[in-house]
C-alpha cells in the first residue's frame, strides 16, 4: 500500500460483529483474561483501539512495533529511561525540541546519565562526543525553529558501526514526508499532538521501532504508565486517515509561502528546505518525500516589537504556539519556544528577535499569500522607503 491508502485502510481492526466500517471504542479498563493471550489493560499498552492506531502508525513509517502514549513527551522520556541506566552516555543534537531539552537537562543527571549536546550531528562531531558509555544518540531534523537539516543515514550508519541505538523525532517532517526506519534508524518518536492529529484538539506521542526494542521500552512503559485512552485512540485513527491529504495540502502552502517571502523585499531570510538555497536542501531533498509545512522568516521589522505588529496584522494565519493543525498559526520563537534563553544564547543559536515560525495548514494558498502581503505592506513600508 501507498501511504494515502495506508493512512485510511491500514491497521483497521476486523472484529466488528455489526460490520460496522470503523473500529468500536473499547470503553473497558477491564478485560477478561481466560480465553485471552495476554491480559489486556490501558496501561499494558494492547487495548484494541491501540493496538489499531499503533498498527496504522506502523504501516506508516514501516516499523515492525509500536506503542502509544499519552503526549510527545510521555514518549520521549520513557524511551529514553527504558534505553538507558546509571552510567550510560547520550549524544544528542543542540537543536532539540525545548521539553525534550528540558527533560535531558533536569532529569538525565539525576538518573546518573550523563550526555553531550553537539552543534551539527556530522560524522566528526558525533565521533568527537562519543564516549565508551555511549548508548544512544538524539536527533531531530527538520529542526526547530531554523528547519536544519541533519543527514539521517550518516547518524544511523555511525551509530550502527559503533553500536549505538539511534533515535530520531520524527515529529516536524510527519510519516508522509520522512520515514527514518528505511534510512537505518532504530527508533522514530512523535509528537502526534502535532501532525498526526492535525486538528490542535489531542495530545499523544508514538514509539515506532523494531519488535526487540519496543518489548525493551514497553517494560519500562509499564511502570511509567504514559498511556492513552480508548475514546483518544478512535480520534487519533480518524486523524490519521486524512494525515496524507492534510500534509501534502501543507507542503504545497509552505512551498507557495516560501518562495512569495523569499522574493519579497520586506523579507530579510527564509529558512525552508524546499529553497533550493537552503542549507541542506539536496540532503532534504534525498532523504525526505515533502519539505513539510514549517517554515520560518526574518521580516524587516524592528525587534520583537515590529515581529508583533506584523502578526497582529494577519487575519487569517494566527499567533499561537503549537503546529502541525489544519489551521496556519504563526509565533515568534524568542518569545515562544526560545524564551528561557539568554538573548546572547538566542543569538547563537541564530534565533532573532524578528525571527517568526508558520505553521503552514491547508487553507487556500492564495488566502494565506494575501494575508502574508497585506500585514507585511502595513508593516514594513518604513523599511522600504
Ligand atoms: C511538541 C513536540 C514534542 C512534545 O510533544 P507533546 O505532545 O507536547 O508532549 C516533542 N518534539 C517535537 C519536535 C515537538 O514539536
Amino acid at each position: 500500500m501507498k501511504k494515502a491508502t495506508a493512512c485510511v485502510h491500514s491497521g483497521n481492526a476486523n472484529h466488528n460483529p455489526a460490520h460496522g466500517l470503523n473500529t468500536p471504542i473499547y470503553t473497558s479498563s477491564a478485560f477478561g483474561y481466560l480465553d485471552t493471550a495476554e491480559n489486556i489493560y490501558p496501561r499494558y499498552y494492547n487495548t484494541p483501539n491501540q493496538e489499531v492506531v499503533i498498527n496504522k502508525l506502523c504501516a506508516l513509517e514501516q516499523g515492525e512495533a509500536g506503542l502509544l502514549f499519552g503526549s510527545g513527551m510521555a514518549a520521549i522520556s520513557t524511551t529514553m529511561l527504558a534505553l538507558l541506566q546509571s552510567g550510560d552516555h547520550v549524544v544528542l543534537q543542540r537543536d532539540l525540541y525545548g521539553g525534550t531539552h528540558h527533560l535531558v537537562t533536569t532529569e538525565l543527571g539525576r538518573a546518573g546519565i550523563s550526555y553531550t549536546l553537539v552543534d551539527e550531528p556530522t560524522v566528526a562531531n558525533l565521533e568527537a562526543a562519543l564516549q565508551t558509555s555511549t548508548k544512544l544518540v538524539y536527533i531531530e531534523t527538520p529542526s526547530n525553529p531554523l528547519l536544519k537539516i541533519t543527514n539521517i543515514t550518516e547518524v544511523s550508519d555511525w551509530a550502527q558501526q559503533n553500536q549505538i541505538i539511534s533515535i530520531i523525532d520524527n515529529t516536524f517532517a510527519s510519516p508522509i514526508n520522512q520515514n527514518p526506519i528505511t534510512l537505518g534508524v532504530d527508533v522514530v518518536i512523535h509528537s502526534g499532538t502535532k501532525y498526526l492529529g492535525g486538528h490542535s484538539d489531542l495530545c499523544f506521542g508514538a514509539v515506532i521501532t523494531s519488535q526487540k526494542l519496543r518489548d525493551r521500552i514497553h517494560a519500562t512503559a509499564i511502570n511509567l504508565g504514559g498511556s492513552v485512552n480508548a475514546a483518544t485512540c478512535a480520534l487519533i485513527e480518524r486523524s490519521l486517515k486524512t494525515l496524507s491529504l492534510r500534509v501534502k495540502q501543507q507542503n504545497a502552502n509552505a512551498q507557495a509561502i516560501a518562495e512569495f517571502l523569499q522574493q519579497h523585499p520586506g523579507v530579510e531570510k527564509v529558512y525552508y528546505p524546499g529553497l533550493p538555497d537552503h542549507d541542506g536542501h539536496e540532503i532534504a531533498q534525498q532523504q525526505m518525500q515533502g519539505f513539510g509545512g514549517m517554515l520560518s522568516f526574518e521580516p524587516a521589522v524592528d525587534g520583537s516589537d515590529g515581529a508583533e505588529q506584523l502578526m497582529r496584522q494577519l487575519k487569517i494565519i494566527t499567533p499561537a504556539i503549537s503546529l502541525g493543525g489544519v489551521e496556519s498559526l504563526i509565533c515568534a520563537p524568542a518569545k515562544t519556544s526560545h524564551i528561557k534563553l539568554s538573548p546572547e544564547e538566542r543569538q547563537q543559536v541564530g534565533v532573532s528577535d524578528e525571527l517568526l515560525r508558520i505553521s503552514v495548514g491547508i487553507e487556500d494558498t492564495e488566502d494565506l499569500l494575501e494575508d502574508l502581503k497585506q500585514a507585511l505592506a502595513a508593516t514594513v513600508a518604513a523599511q522600504l522607503a
